[in-house]
């Protein structure tokens, strides 16, 4: 699995440069609305807590770190830093949605 090798805040959203060469920028709202922690997502149901409306359109994420070797956890402009968002669901995202622009494939 690809790791990241640089996470930088630009102006559109979250840079990650992964060691496969692609660099992914992730608009900032984008990426808080899939924060899947518990005060986010109901644990036994997966079911949506997250008021999306209160979610400020101009969000940023203001700081981040590593957590372990498989994941990175972001503080968030409106307070929120709970959410842990694992390395493959990074990837997950990347592959998946296009909100997320990757170039370098
Ligand atoms: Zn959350």
């Amino acid at each position: 699995m690809s790791v990241p090798t640089q996470i930088d805040m630009t102006g559109i959203g979250v840079q990650i440069a992964w060691d496969d060469g692609r660099i992914c920028t992730y608009p900032y709202r984008y990426l808080r609305l899939q924060c899947a922690c518990a005060a986010c997502v109901e644990e036994m149901t997966g079911r949506p807590l997250l008021n999306i409306s209160a979610v400020p359109d101009d969000i940023i994420a203001a700081d981040h770190l590593l957590v372990g070797k498989y994941a990175v956890q972001f503080l968030w402009t409106d307070g929120h830093d709970s959410g842990i968002y694992p390395f493959e669901m990074l990837l997950r995202l990347a592959a998946n949605d296009s909100a997320v622009i990757c170039e370098g494939e």
